[in-house]
């Protein structure tokens, strides 16, 4: 097994997060967001690592992920953050995890598995306030808490909404967040006045967290800032917590002239060197990274030159030092190259670059 191309995640860094997120959100209760293999960091030892460091739940996006963190022995309480299907009701159940509902639908199911093997579930009711991708519009959930109330096996854990531009920082957009909070806020309250107490009420992922006070209610929902990204005007001491690593495969000489990888996209203006490193857009380094990266060996940073390959990409050494075998920096814990100023440089984001690493790229643990 080759672990020469690796995902080197440091857990202590990860607790150094957990506590700047404590810190700023004062007494609230945190939710680690791990879905999506832990943004690519690992599910199994990122929420492990979560529960030891005194997370108070977990996010999923899937049963199937809820149940692997179940079945590796972690007794967090889990949320399962997505719609799930009526067919994995009964999985919901067993597990112990805890749905969000949009709507009624599921309600029967858990009643019929629950009246059959015993125990009770505990559930959230999620608000739409302007996402408009799941929950129930804020006019139908008192019915539907009431209507989940009407059955004994069931009681609602809390109530959530999800906002869909706390990250932007135009006047639009803090005029449509501003609205999805007292749109929640209403809701809490109508459900007050009719007798029906929440305790568990959470709206911010990690821009409400670190832009919005009045989103925090009981819990804050802490995704990428966990995982040590966050908006450039924010120093809160929050660090990546992932280096994207591999080594020099072979050293070689280029002549003048000449071109490299694919497509022929970059040709050489002088004899230079170049060390080929095995590390390409199967593991995460995105092609649009052609011609527009540069990878950091022995402390200097080296462009990379021609196409990224599946599994392969050049970098220009000219005559730096660098040896066979020498490690190398794809992007990580680095001001100049980590997964938001890479992001920059695809147009995408660095929630998108994190999940795309490869799953043949070894994570690898300290702290
Ligand atoms: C993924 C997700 C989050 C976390 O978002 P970040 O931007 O990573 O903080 C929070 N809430 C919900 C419902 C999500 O799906």
């Amino acid at each position: 097994m080759s672990n020469y191309t690796i995902a080197e995640v440091d857990l202590s860094l990860l607790h150094n997060n957990i506590k700047i997120i404590r810190s700023i959100t004062d007494n609230v209760k945190l939710l680690n967001i791990v879905k999506a293999n832990a943004y690519g960091h690992g599910i199994i030892e990122i929420s492990k690592a979560s529960e030891r460091f005194g997370a108070d739940v977990l996010g999923v996006a899937t049963v199937e992920e809820g149940i692997r963190i179940r079945e590796s022995g972690v007794s967090l309480p889990i949320i399962v953050l997505f719609q799930h299907f009526k067919d994995e009701s009964d999985l919901v159940c067993k597990y112990n995890l805890i749905p969000i509902i949009s709507n009624a639908d599921c309600l029967e199911y858990y009643d019929r598995y629950l009246k059959k093997y015993g125990g009770k579930l505990k559930l959230y009711i999620k608000v739409d306030t302007g996402l408009n991708r799941m929950g129930a519009r804020p006019e139908e959930v008192l019915s539907l808490a009431k209507k989940v109330l009407s059955y004994d096996t069931l009681s609602i854990e809390g109530i959530n909404t999800h906002y869909a531009a706390a990250d932007m920082q135009d006047e639009y957009s803090k005029d449509f967040t501003n609205n999805q909070i007292r749109i929640f806020n209403e809701v809490l309250n109508e459900l007050k006045s009719n007798g029906i107490e929440i305790n568990n009420a959470h709206t911010a992922n990690s821009a409400a967290l670190v832009s919005y006070r009045n989103t925090y209610f009981d819990m804050v929902r802490a995704g990428i800032i966990l995982y040590g990204y966050i908006y450039d005007d924010y120093d809160l001491g929050i660090r990546p917590i992932l280096n994207l690593k591999s080594r020099v495969a072979l050293l070689r000489n280029i002549k003048k002239g000449e071109s490299i990888s694919y497509g022929m996209t970059w040709k050489s203006n002088s004899d230079t060197r170049v060390a080929v490193i095995p590390i390409g857009y199967a593991d995460g380094v995105p092609r649009g990274l052609s011609n527009n990266w540069e990878v950091k060996i022995n402390g200097n940073y080296y462009p990379i030159r021609g196409r990224v390959c599946m599994d392969t990409i050049v970098a220009d050494i000219g005559n730096g030092n660098v040896n066979v075998e020498d490690e190398v920096l794809i992007f990580g814990n680095d001001e100049r190259i980590n997964a938001n100023t890479l992001a920059k440089r695809i147009n995408g984001i660095s929630h998108e670059i994190l999940v795309n690493i490869g799953e043949r790229v070894t994570r690898v643990y300290k702290e």
